[in-house]
């Protein structure tokens, strides 16, 4: 049968509109204003270690990371930046604490922005005028990224504890300093690895000036723990339009942050949606095994990059609803498959032929929605 498979007329709805932010380049992504909310991760290797790392950053940019950090804590590491500045696909940021001699070697390198944390460089508050002289002539951005645990010493006594308050105390001072000197390529960050501190300092922070802000939560923790901190923490800010450009914190590879990060956006319809699995929890009714079903499945679909909605349900209680609201869907009961094709039954298969039909269909289709034969994003799971 020949059915209809265009993209949908209208734009999904936003929970809501994003707060009005100065538009900065980070080099050629724009963050803030109207600009997509970026994903940024950052690297693993050694900076030093200049192939290792630009493979790194291609895995990365492959995963859709948008802008990615890496760490100078050395002057071999300021001497990699050039070639690894020269030859990454996305913008790098050289992420530079203690020594403020490194902030201009980034500069010098070509990095499209640096990232200071006023907290821990020496005499940084001296250095603001230098720095802010260096960026502005070589066209780079700033992020100021003020975190809970390298907290200047004199809001830590004054405050006890890096509370919400001390964490924007700090980002507003050096945002002051900079544009005392007329500079205003930068965004702030005020991270904590509390994500109730954190949000509360974001939203503190949002109320006092119109800066880009890099949403973060702080070793954050492994990936299980990790990935719910950031996305409830993400979520409260960006569901009241807070947040330009986020980054994920994961005790795992970055590339697992860069798939939470764009997971995060797409769910909150800040991102257009690909391939999503819309699978039940399963229960006593179900009539298939629908764990193992839906990972084969997603599985099966890993790499699709086309907005394509595939549900896996467990019975006939709610699958057949659901398998007619997505654009491929199945509902179990019997030994069998009813297969839908955007609303329909195309046809029932016994139960062993479940996966490999689902497949089939799900690549007919991506087909005829344009999908790239090396598409290499990845699915995405509901659990619903
Ligand atoms: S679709 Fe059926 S098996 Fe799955 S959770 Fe709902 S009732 Fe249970």
């Amino acid at each position: 049968m020949t059915v209809s498979l265009g993209m949908p007329a209208l734009p999904d709805p936003v929970i809501a509109p994003r707060r009005k932010t100065r538009k900065i380049q980070v080099g050629s992504v724009a963050v803030g204003g109207d600009a997509p909310i970026s994903v940024q991760s950052m690297c693993t290797t050694p900076t030093t270690d200049v192939n290792a790392t630009l493979q790194q950053i291609a895995e990365l940019t492959a995963a859709g990371c948008d802008i990615v950090r890496v760490a100078c804590p050395s002057q071999d590491d300021a001497e990699a930046l050039p070639a690894i500045a020269a030859k990454s696909q996305i913008p790098v940021i050289a992420d530079i604490h203690f020594q403020p001699k490194y902030v201009f070697a980034a500069i010098d390198a070509g990095c499209a922005a640096v990232r200071v944390n006023p907290g821990n460089i020496r005499q940084f508050d001296d250095k603001v005028k230098e720095i802010a002289d260096a960026a502005k002539a070589a066209g780079v951005s700033i992020r100021i990224g003020v975190n809970a645990g390298s907290l200047d010493k004199r809001l830590l006594e004054k405050y006890g504890k890096p509370t919400p308050e001390a964490l924007v105390e700090s980002a507003v001072w050096e945002a002051s300093l900079f544009e005392e000197h007329d500079f205003h390529d930068f965004k702030i960050s005020v991270k904590h690895n509390d994500p109730v501190v954190m949000v509360k300092a974001y939203e503190l922070l949002a109320e006092r000036g119109d800066w880009p802000l890099h949403l973060g939560v702080t070793e954050a923790g492994p990936a299980f723990q990790g990935t719910i901190k950031s996305a409830t923490a993400f979520g409260a800010l960006l569901s009241r339009g807070i947040g330009d450009t986020i980054r994920v914190s994961l005790s795992a590879p970055p590339v697992e942050e860069v798939k939470v990060g764009n997971q995060i956006l797409q769910s909150l319809g800040l991102k257009p949606r690909k391939l999503e699995i819309v699978s039940c929890p399963s229960c006593g009714r179900a009539q298939v095994d629908v764990y193992t079903l839906a990972d084969q499945v997603t599985a099966g679909l890993e790499g699709l990059t086309v907005p394509l909605r595939v549900a896996v349900m467990g019975c006939v209680v709610n699958g057949p609803g659901e398998a007619r609201e997505a654009d491929l869907g199945v509902a179990s009961g019997n030994g069998k498959g009813q297969i839908f094709v955007k609303g329909e039954v195309i046809k029932t298969v016994p139960e062993s032929q479940i996966v490999e039909t689902l497949i089939e269909e799900a690549m007919r289709i991506a087909e005829e929605m344009g999908e790239p034969v090396d598409g290499e994003a990845t699915p995405t799971v509901t659990v619903g």
